[in-house]
């Protein structure tokens, strides 16, 4: 499904994140910068060590709600922006630490003229941060975004299972609708 944010596209589709042609990838990383399962685990086998060690050599870890950029090693983007989503906990402010990693993803998109990426749903996996709420934080963020960022022409999700992919679509639906 793809929608038109006013000059920008928002595509979701259902696939691997680390096979996607698009100039950045966002990667649901941990704080630690350190790599782990999930998404984080198939970006650093698809794309290589050079991923890590370039972490290693720039970066402290990351605070949760940010986000810091390398390049894309052997994947075929060119970077790939590590944002840290919250671990759920019930809290009031795991939407606002949600919100915050994809919107500073799509900052750094800005700062590098980087005008194309693919995001993750962030925090629902390991971290377990329920779904439905999840994809609405995504979609509103990225969206907002785009209304006052044209030099970023596409935000693409890439959800990994149908089941993901389908709340997705059903927010996005219900979203454009409202508007
Ligand atoms: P978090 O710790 O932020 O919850 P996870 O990696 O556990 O991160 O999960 C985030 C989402 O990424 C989940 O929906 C998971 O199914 C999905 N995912 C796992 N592997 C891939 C992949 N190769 N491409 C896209 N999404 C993936």
């Amino acid at each position: 499904m793809k929608v038109t944010v006013h000059q920008s596209t928002l595509e979701i589709v259902q696939g691997d994140i680390t096979q996607q042609e698009i100039e950045a990838i966002g990667n649901a990383a941990n704080s630690a910068l350190a790599g782990g399962g999930g998404v984080d685990g198939a970006i650093h086998r698809a794309g290589g060590p050079g991923i890590m060690a370039e972490l290693k050599a720039k970066y402290k870890g990351c605070p949760t709600g940010s986000a810091v950029i390398t390049g894309g090693g052997n994947l075929k983007a060119k970077y790939v922006i590590h944002a840290v989503g919250p671990r759920y906990s019930g809290s009031a402010k795991d939407a606002e630490l949600l919100s915050s990693a994809y919107r500073k993803s799509l900052e750094l998109c800005s700062q590098h003229k980087i005008s194309s990426i693919a995001f993750p749903s962030i925090s629902t996996g390991i971290y377990s941060y329920p779904l439905k709420e999840a994809s609405g934080i995504a979609l509103k963020t990225v969206m907002e975004y785009l209304k006052d960022h044209p030099e970023i022409k596409l935000v693409r999700f890439v959800l990994f299972d149908s089941n993901t992919y389908r709340v997705y679509e059903e927010t996005l639906k219900e979203i454009t609708k409202a508007q």
